[in-house]
């Protein structure tokens, strides 16, 4: 028996704290936290996830910005949007939209972020925090991944953990925070030998390799719990990295694509916007 590790009900508990908060100090001081979002250009999948912040920001009642670009504007003219949200007092945390159109500097338009306002937590000074494991803004995925193993009472601490893609916004953050809690952590990449070999330690398998059904049986010690971090739209829907029909009934615990992962990540930008408010309005 596999058991399904779905990603509703752990980040309805994330947004719902959030809530709860952003309810409380509306009644008591009038004022919510502010959330943008540049959009540069008219990618659809970007545009969806646009959407969906938009919609979650409201829900739990913070005030949502959003900015949108040309695909043809040149990194000047990002910097200068982010640099007025940098400046605007009602806005909290600043999200850019990845990827962004070619010809736009990405790297300079990430680290522009000021660091309190950082909610994507891609920007240096957020990386170095979690380095060093000191308080800070996380990847929205990767903490969503703690939190939904967590929300699950998966142990961490002794396990023997392997991380499958090593990219600044999933996988490598997520290797550092399972380390942070005490879990042994390899990390597999594009030029890692005999991946399936090294897979197979894992009492917990997180898998970010952007690459659809990478992930077959052989890769997967009996029982153990893989999170599914892939999205790939495919003719016959939505797929993950790990291929799901080798995963269940072999696997402990696994993530659903879709309804896994996902989820988690909205909800941790939520969360992540309620500590930059906290961080700039209520404690500053
Ligand atoms: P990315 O920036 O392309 O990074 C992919 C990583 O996987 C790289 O480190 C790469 O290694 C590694 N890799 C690629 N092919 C591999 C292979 N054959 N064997 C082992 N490692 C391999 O992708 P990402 O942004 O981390 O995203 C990964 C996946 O997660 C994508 O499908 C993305 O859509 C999805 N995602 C989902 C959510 C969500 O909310 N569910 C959020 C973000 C991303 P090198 O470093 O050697 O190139």
């Amino acid at each position: 028996m596999t058991t399904s590790l779905k990603g509703k009900p752990a980040a309805d508990c994330v947004r719902d704290g959030v809530k709860s908060r952003v309810d409380e100090r509306r009644q008591k001081a009038g004022s919510v936290p502010g959330l943008a979002v540049v959009l540069v250009g008219r990618d659809p999948a970007s545009e969806i996830y646009v959407a969906k912040k938009h919609k979650a920001a409201v829900a739990v009642g913070m005030h949502s910005f959003e900015c949108r670009l040309d695909a043809n504007s040149g990194t000047g003219a990002v910097l200068d949007v982010v640099s007025q949200l940098n400046r605007n007092p009602d806005v909290h945390g600043i999200l850019v939209q990845l990827p962004l159109p070619d010809g736009v500097d990405s790297d300079a338009v990430i680290q522009h972020i000021d660091a309190a306002k950082d909610v994507d937590g891609l920007g240096r000074l957020s990386q170095g925090a979690l380095v060093q494991n000191r308080p800070g803004l996380r990847p929205c995925t990767a903490v969503g991944i703690i939190d939904l193993l967590d929300y699950y009472e998966v142990p961490l601490e002794g396990r023997q953990a392997v991380v499958v893609g090593r990219s600044s916004l999933v996988g490598l953050p997520t290797a550092l925070l399972l380390m942070h809690r005490n879990a042994t952590v390899s990390v597999i990449h594009s030029k890692t030998p005999s991946p399936a070999r090294i897979a197979r330690t894992a009492d917990i398998l997180v898998v970010a390799a952007g690459r659809p059904g990478l992930v077959t049986r052989e890769w997967i010690k009996p029982n153990a719990v893989v999170v599914d971090v892939g999205i790939h739209r495919t003719d016959s829907g939505i797929v993950g990295d790990v291929l799901a029909d080798e995963a269940w009934g072999h696997a402990g615990a696994f993530t659903p694509v879709p309804g896994g992962v996902g989820p988690m990540t909205i909800a941790e930008l939520l969360h992540n916007t309620w500590m930059a408010f906290q961080t700039q309005v209520v404690a500053g």
